[in-house]
C-alpha cells in the first residue's frame, strides 16, 4: 500500500499543507524545528489515531486554533481509500470513505505504518513500557482482536485497581466482586498473551535472518516472551486464562496491600537473546542497536505476510544515527519494496548512493 495524496489543516505548525508523494523512497529535508517530524507524525496519526509523541491530542493542533484535520488517499490493492482524522475539543472523528466511524478500532488498520525514531534505537535497553508499546501499537494495526482485548483488558484493570484501592483502604470486604473482576482481567489477559506470543514468534523467524545477515553470520537472534506468571510456555488460550486467574487469587493480600494488580499482560515484557544471552545485559552498545534495528525491518515482513500489502515506513533521522554498513542494510532492504518517508538535515553520501529516484521535499517552517 502507499500513501498518494496527504492534507493537513493547522496540524503542529502547518496551517495548510497538500502534498503527492511517490509511491518509492520520499525524503523530507529541513533545518531543525521546521516541521519534519511534524509531517511523519501526521502520517502515522493518520494511520493509528494516536501520536507516536503525545497522548494528548491538544498538543497536535495549531497553537491558536480549535481543530485539526489530517486527509489521505490511501492505495491500497486495486483501490484508492480516502481516509480523514479531524482532532477537535471533543475528541477525533475517523473517516473512511467519508464514512464517519463509530468505533476508532474500526479505523485502525485501514493504512498500516512502521515507524522508526532515534528513540526505537533504545527499545533493547530502554524500558518494558517501551517494549509493550512496541508490541501494542504495531501488532494493534493488524489484528483487530488484539486491539479489542487489549482496550477491554486496559478497562478492566483501572475497574480492578480502583477496586484494591477501595479494599485497601478498608472502604469495603467484598472479595465476591474481586473474584469477578480477576475473572475477567484473566478472561482478555490470557487471550492477549497467547496472542503476543503468536506474533513474537512471527517476528523472531524475519528479525533473525536479518540479523543474521546484518552480522554476517556472526549472531543468532531470538525473543522471549517474559512474564510475572508462572507456567506459561506453550499454553492454549484456555489454559492461560485459568492460570492467570489462579495466580490472581494466590496473591490478593499483596495486591491488596499495594492497592494495584502486580500480574498480568501489564506488567510483561520481552527478552531479547543474541546466541543465547541476553542482549539487554551483556550486549554492546552497538549489538543493542542491531538488534532493534532487525526487529523493526522485521515488521514490514509481518505486515506484508498477515495484511497482503508493505506497509509505509517512517524513518525520524534514523540514518544519522547508523553507521554505514547499517544504513546500507537498512536502504537496501526497503529499496523498490516499501513506501518510505525519511527525514533528514541534508542527504548523506550512502543515501545518495543508494536511493533511487527520490521525491524530495523541502521543508521549511511548515510548508
Ligand atoms: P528537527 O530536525 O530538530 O527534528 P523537525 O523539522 O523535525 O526538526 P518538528 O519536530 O517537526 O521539527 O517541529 C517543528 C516545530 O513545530 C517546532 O518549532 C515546534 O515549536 C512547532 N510546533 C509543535 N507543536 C505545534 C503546535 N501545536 N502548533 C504550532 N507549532 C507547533
Ligand atoms: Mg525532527
Amino acid at each position: 500500500m502507499f500513501l498518494q495524496k496527504l492534507q493537513l489543516k493547522n496540524f503542529r505548525n502547518y496551517s495548510e499543507a497538500s502534498l503527492n508523494f511517490s509511491p518509492g523512497i520520499n525524503v523530507l529535508l529541513g533545518q531543525n524545528a521546521q516541521g519534519k517530524t511534524n509531517l511523519l507524525e501526521s502520517i502515522y496519526v493518520l494511520a493509528t489515531a494516536r501520536s507516536h509523541r503525545t497522548a494528548n491530542d491538544r498538543e497536535l493542533i495549531r497553537f491558536g486554533n480549535s481543530d485539526a484535520d489530517i486527509k489521505g488517499l490511501v492505495h491500497r490493492r486495486s483501490d484508492d481509500l480516502p481516509l480523514e482524522l479531524e482532532l477537535g475539543k471533543r475528541g477525533k472523528k475517523a473517516r473512511v470513505n467519508h464514512l464517519e466511524q463509530a468505533k476508532l478500532s474500526q479505523y485502525i488498520g485501514q493504512l498500516n505504518v512502521i515507524l522508526f525514531s532515534p528513540e526505537d534505537l533504545s527499545l533493547v535497553k530502554g524500558s518494558p513500557t517501551g517494549r509493550r508499546r512496541f508490541i501494542d501499537m504495531e501488532f494493534g494495526q493488524i489484528a483487530p482482536r488484539y486491539l479489542h482485548d487489549l482496550t477491554a483488558y486496559r478497562d478492566v484493570l483501572k475497574q480492578r485497581n480502583h477496586y484494591l484501592k477501595s479494599l485497601s483502604m478498608h472502604q469495603t470486604n467484598d472479595r465476591v466482586y474481586l473474584d469477578v473482576l480477576s475473572e475477567q482481567l484473566s478472561l482478555f489477559g490470557g487471550s492477549i498473551i497467547v496472542q503476543r506470543q503468536k506474533f513474537l514468534t512471527d517476528l523472531e523467524k524475519y528479525a533473525q535472518e536479518l540479523h543474521l545477515s546484518i552480522t554476517q553470520g556472526q549472531e543468532q537472534l531470538s525473543f522471549e516472551y517474559d512474564s510475572k506468571l508462572k507456567d506459561i510456555k506453550d499454553r492454549s488460550e484456555q489454559e492461560l486464562q485459568q492460570i492467570m486467574d489462579t495466580q490472581l487469587k494466590t496473591q490478593y493480600e499483596k495486591e491488596i496491600f499495594q492497592g494495584t494488580t502486580l500480574i498480568g499482560p501489564h506488567r510483561d515484557d520481552i527478552k531479547f537473546l543474541i546466541n543465547g544471552k541476553n542482549v539487554q545485559t551483556y550486549g554492546s552498545q552497538g549489538q543493542q542497536r542491531t538488534t532493534a534495528l532487525s526487529v523493526k525491518l522485521a515488521e514490514i515482513d509481518v505486515m506484508k505476510e498477515q495484511t497482503g500489502e508493505y506497509p509505509l515506513l517512517l524513518l525520524d533521522d534514523v540514518l544519522s544515527e547508523l553507521d554505514g554498513q547499517r544504513q546500507t542494510h537498512l536502504l537496501k532492504t526497503i529499496q523498490n519494496k516499501v513506501q518510505t518517508f525519511l527525514t533528514a538535515p541534508a542527504m548523506n553520501d550512502v543515501a545518495r548512493n543508494l536511493i533511487k529516484a527520490p521525491k524530495i521535499f523541502t521543508i521549511e517552517k511548515g510548508h
